[in-house]
């Protein structure tokens, strides 16, 4: 028996893969073989053959499945469903953050806490996708560079489909993540570089060494993967999406995922034309996207010198630069950075506001909610969504505890 039901339910045909599409010319590519990048260099689209799916699959059809990311199978790339590796990727839930929003000054300020997947973050939507596909296409050997999650999300799944996983992270990785991916069965390997400089090294690697190249975008599942996002938050949301929705932008796959989400969503006629503002979120220290978005340009140059504390958003540049852009600009929304000190005053704020501990991606979100609303971007009355996209407690705290000493006299009064 399939621990998870929603897995052994669905007979092989049942899913609607016609092809795959490159996201800048639009080319075609044939499903059920191994793809990287498309001639262009650009990524891969999935595309479905969405009026076959809509006979099968309606909003009614989900209200008995499950609630993990498996239950919207009809819009996901995995054809065998004895492919499907799984860790049990359930829903995550959205927390209303209502001191924190009365502090800004919004009614309905919430986040979806997605530091509840497997390996602590959403990386696990991406990559529970890429691993079931390079299991059902035969793949042997992965490799990937991480900033952390995603390189534990790749170990923890690969392991899982018994794949081997080589993994390069920039030396500044938390600790946490390059011992995490080695704990979940990947060689993993600290680069005294950044993630594109790693990026570098795969690349190289799969040339001499035949790795399947797993590199944010660089195949094209883990988008479907994140996709469960939009799909997830709508029928969360009851088929009436946020008005805005912030999330923290590396390599973008989160938000392009949404986008697409909401696209064939709208085809399947379970939403309107309606979209929330999406809001970019990335850190003064690294940010492309925004520069690129100011600048009215529709690809984003390399981000020199590219620091902040938020890890998962240090990405100076992204090969869906276009997809993040197109995106944000046809949704109304704006690309913001913010400081590394608002980031860490919002984890710590919401920590002791509301008992949520954010990752600093997660705060970057509170951070730029707040100069959206100062920049009239958003309005009191929004309904705004903001992304926590791993568990606060994978990042290093401050310590704020007192000390008691045993062998002298203790004043009760004080503590
Ligand atoms: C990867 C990551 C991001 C960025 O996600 P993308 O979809 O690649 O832009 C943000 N926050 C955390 C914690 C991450 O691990």
């Amino acid at each position: 028996m399939n621990a998870h039901a929603n897995i052994g339910r669905f007979p092989e045909r049942q899913t609607f893969v016609s092809h795959l599409e490159c996201s800048l010319t639009g080319k075609v590519y044939a499903a059920d073989t191994i793809h990287g990048l498309s001639e262009a260099g650009r990524p891969l689209l999935v595309r479905y053959d969405l009026d076959a799916a809509g006979k099968v699959f309606d909003r009614a059809a989900l209200r008995d499945r499950p609630r993990d990311l498996w239950r919207y199978r009809e819009l996901l790339p995995v054809r065998r469903a004895d492919n499907i590796i799984s860790l049990g990727e359930q829903e995550t839930p959205i927390i209303a953050l209502p001191t924190t929003g009365r502090r800004i000054g919004v009614a309905e300020l919430m986040v979806k806490d997605e530091g509840r997947l497997p390996t602590g973050s959403f990386k696990a939507r991406g990559l529970v996708m890429a691993l079931s596909m390079a299991k059902e296409l035969g793949i042997r050997q992965v490799a990937m560079p991480t900033n952390g999650n995603a390189g534990a999300a790749a170990a923890a799944y690969a392991s899982r489909a018994g794949i081997e996983a080589i993994i390069f992270c920039p030396d500044d990785t938390p600790e946490i993540n390059v011992r995490e991916i080695a704990a979940q069965g990947a060689r993993v390997y600290r680069v005294n570089g950044l993630i594109d400089e790693c990026g570098a090294l795969v690349a190289a690697g799969a040339k001499a060494n035949g790795w399947f190249d797993l590199s944010t975008l660089k195949e094209p599942y883990r988008i479907e993967g994140k996709k469960t996002m939009g799909l997830e938050l709508a029928e969360q949301f009851d088929w009436c999406l946020p008005d805005a929705i912030f999330y923290p932008t590396g390599g973008g796959t989160g938000l392009i995922g949404m986008w697409k989400a909401f696209d064939e969503l709208e085809q399947l006629g379970f939403i309107g034309p309606e979209r929330p503002k999406m809001f970019a979120v990335q850190a003064d220290g690294c940010a492309p996207i925004v520069k690129a978005f100011d600048a009215g340009e529709r690809h984003a140059e390399r981000w020199e010198g590219a620091h902040t504390i938020a890890s998962g958003i240090r990405v100076p540049k992204a090969v869906g630069d276009f997809l993040i852009l197109d995106a944000v600009r046809a949704s109304g929304g704006r690309a913001v950075a913010v400081s590394d000190d608002a980031i860490i005053a919002a984890v710590d704020r919401v920590g002791r506001e509301e008992g949520l501990l954010l990752c600093p991606e997660g705060g970057a979100t509170v951070a730029a909610a707040e100069a959206a609303l100062r920049a009239g971007d958003v309005q009191p009355h929004d309904r705004i969504l903001l992304f926590n996209c791993a568990t606060g407690l994978k990042y290093p705290m401050p310590d704020r505890s007192g000390r008691i000493d045993l062998q002298g006299a203790i004043d009760y009064a004080s503590l």
